[in-house]
C-alpha cells in the first residue's frame, strides 16, 4: 500500500493559490497542530483551516491527485497521536466549521459542525431542557468531530453509552472527495449497512465528518452524588456491584487507587481525607439523577449499601457546589499525575467489571519488575481503568513502555480491550494484533482500502505495518 507524506514545493504552491489565507505554512501555525495529548510531536507541511465542507472536499481530491497525506484535526486534545502528520502531509483542522446549526426541541436533536466544542453543545441543549449525554472530561476542549471519530465516552458512560450511541446521522467527505450522507435524522432506521456507526470511531481514517445529527435527551431535573472512602479496592469494587445488582442505574460510577489518592487525598473535606491511612484505600464516586424524589432516594440507597460493605468515611454531595468539589477530586488525578512525573504513558484498558480488582491487583508486580509507578482510576461502572504508567526518569521510558505493553496483555487475558475510549491512533497501532485477530485486521484493512485506495486519508493510523518516508510515497513489504 502507498503511504503519501509531505505535498512537493510546486504542490504546496499549488495549495495556496486554492486555499488563500486559509492554508497556514507560518512557524506558529505548524507547531499548534504538532502536539496533541500524547506526548508526540510531528510537524505537518502545512494546515488547512477549512471553513466549510467544499474545501474539506477540495483538499481531499488534490491529495489524491498529488500523493500527499491529509490528517483531520479538532482540537488535538487526543491522547494517541491520532491528528498528527506522521508523514508531513497537510493537517486539515475543522475548528473554524464550528457552528450548532439547529437543536430540534420537537424533535430532539441537535444538528452540528464538527468543530463544535462538546461543553457548548451540552450548553446550549440544556437551554432548551435537553441534554446531550457523552461527557469526556475534556468536554470543555475537545470538539463533537473528535469525539465522534474517537467514540469518545465519559463517566456517564456506564448509564447513558457513548457518542456513538448519540449520532443519529453524519455527513462525511470520503477518501476519495465525494460527499455522503450516512445514517437518518430519525431515531430508528435500519435501510442498508450502518455507515454511521462504521465512521464513528474510525479516528479520522474513513471519512472527514463535516455535519452531525445528534440525538438529546430531556435534560435530568437534578443530580446528586456521593464520595465513599474503603478499607481496599475490592471492597470498593464489591459495593460497586452491589448497586449495579440491587436496581441502581447511576450516571457516574468513578473510582482511585491508592496511589492516585496519594496524589490528590488533600483535596478532599476534613472528616473524608482524615480517614485516609495510606495503607491502600480506595475512593468510589457515585452519581444519580432524575427527578429531585429519585436522586434522594437512590442517593440514600446507595450511602446504605457503601456502609453495609464497610465504606470507612462517606461524604455526601446533594447540591451543585458539593457535587463540584467531590469532581474536582476525580479531575485533578491526570494532572497532577503529569505535573508530579517526567515520564507518563497514559493507557486506557477496560476489563470486564468483575475483573477489575484482580487487573488492579496485579499492577504491584508490574511495578516491581519494571521499576514504574502506575496510578489507576477511572470509571468502575464500566470497567475502563486509566492506568498512567509513570517514572521520574527519562531514561526510563523504554522500561515504562513495556509495563504498559504488560498491563495491555493482562488486560487481554482478563477478557478486556486495550482502549475503552482514547483509540489507537498512532500510539497504540503496534499492540492491535495483540488484540485482533489476522482475519479482522485483514477485513479491516480491507475496507480502509476500499474506502481509501490511495491512502491519503490519517495514513499510518490503527494499522501495524506502517513503513512510511516523509515526502516520499513507498510500497510496504
Ligand atoms: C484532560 C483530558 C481528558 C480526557 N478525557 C477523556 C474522556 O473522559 N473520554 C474520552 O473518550 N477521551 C478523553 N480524552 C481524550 C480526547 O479528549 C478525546 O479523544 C476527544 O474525543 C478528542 O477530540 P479532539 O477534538 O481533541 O480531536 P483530535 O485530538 O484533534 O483528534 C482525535 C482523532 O479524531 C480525528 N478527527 C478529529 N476531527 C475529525 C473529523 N471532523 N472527522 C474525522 N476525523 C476527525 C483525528 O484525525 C484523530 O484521529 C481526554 C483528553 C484529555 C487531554
Amino acid at each position: 500500500m502507498l503511504h503519501p507524506g509531505a505535498p512537493r514545493a510546486e504542490i504546496l504552491a499549488l495549495l495556496e493559490r486554492e486555499f488563500g489565507s486559509d492554508l497556514l505554512t507560518c512557524p506558529e501555525a505548524l507547531d499548534a497542530r504538532s502536539r496533541d495529548d500524547s506526548g508526540i510531536c510531528l510537524p505537518p507541511a502545512a494546515v488547512l483551516l477549512a471553513r466549510d465542507e467544499a474545501q474539506v472536499a477540495r483538499l481531499v481530491v488534490l491529495a489524491n491527485e498529488h500523493g500527499f497525506a491529509v490528517i483531520p484535526r479538532g482540537a488535538g486534545t487526543g491522547l494517541a497521536g491520532g491528528c498528527l502528520a506522521e508523514t508531513g502531509g497537510v493537517v486539515l483542522d475543522l475548528t473554524a466549521m464550528n457552528r450548532i446549526l439547529a437543536i430540534d426541541a420537537e424533535s430532539v436533536t441537535a444538528t452540528v459542525e464538527p468543530g463544535v466544542f462538546t461543553g457548548d453543545l451540552r450548553r446550549a441543549a440544556k437551554a432548551k431542557g435537553l441534554f446531550y449525554p457523552p461527557d469526556p472530561a475534556s468536554l470543555d476542549t475537545s470538539t463533537i468531530g473528535g469525539n465522534a471519530a474517537t467514540n469518545a465516552g465519559g463517566p456517564a458512560c456506564v448509564k447513558y453509552g457513548t457518542t456513538r450511541d448519540y449520532v443519529l446521522g453524519l455527513t462525511a467527505v470520503l477518501p476519495t472527495g465525494e460527499v455522503i450522507r450516512a445514517g437518518t435524522a430519525t431515531r430508528k432506521g435500519v435501510v442498508g449497512y450502518d455507515l454511521t456507526r462504521l465512521l464513528v470511531g474510525s479516528e479520522g481514517t474513513l471519512g472527514v465528518i463535516t455535519q452531525l445529527t445528534l440525538k438529546l435527551l430531556p435534560h435530568p431535573a437534578h443530580q446528586q452524588c456521593l464520595a465513599a472512602v474503603f478499607a481496599d479496592l475490592d471492597s470498593a469494587m464489591r459495593a460497586i456491584i452491589a448497586v449495579m445488582t440491587r436496581g441502581h442505574l447511576p450516571s457516574a460510577m468513578e473510582f482511585l487507587d491508592a496511589t492516585c489518592l496519594k496524589l490528590v487525598g488533600d483535596l478532599l473535606p476534613g472528616h473524608v481525607k482524615d480517614s485516609l491511612t495510606g495503607r491502600g484505600e480506595a475512593l468510589v464516586l457515585i452519581e444519580c439523577d432524575g427527578t429531585r424524589e429519585e436522586t434522594a432516594r437512590s442517593a440514600a440507597d446507595i450511602e446504605a449499601i457503601c456502609r453495609e460493605l464497610g465504606a470507612l468515611a462517606i461524604l455526601p454531595a446533594p447540591d451543585d457546589e458539593a457535587r463540584e468539589a467531590v469532581w474536582k477530586v476525580r479531575r485533578s488525578v491526570s494532572s497532577r499525575i503529569h505535573e508530579a512525573c517526567t515520564v507518563f504513558i497514559p493507557e486506557d484498558i477496560a476489563v470486564p467489571i468483575g475483573n477489575i480488582a484482580r487487573m488492579v491487583a496485579a499492577l504491584p508486580q508490574v511495578e516491581g519488575r519494571y521499576g514504574v509507578v502506575i496510578y489507576a482510576f477511572g470509571h468502575a461502572g464500566d470497567g475502563n481503568i486509566h492506568l498512567n504508567l509513570t517514572s521520574p526518569d527519562e531514561a526510563a521510558r523504554p522500561r515504562v513502555e513495556a509495563a504498559a505493553e504488560e498491563c495491555v496483555r493482562l488486560a487481554l487475558a482478563l477478557g478486556g480491550t486495550m482502549s475503552g475510549e482514547h483509540g489507537v491512533g498512532l500510539a497504540k497501532r503496534h499492540l492491535l494484533p495483540l488484540e485482533i485477530s489476522p482475519v479482522s485486521l485483514r477485513l479491516q484493512r480491507g475496507i480502509k482500502n476500499l474506502l481509501d485506495p490511495n491512502n491519503i486519508l490519517n495514513p499510518g493510523k490503527l494499522f501495524p505495518d506502517v513503513a512510511a518516508v516523509n515526502g516520499n510515497p513507498k510500497e510496504d513489504a
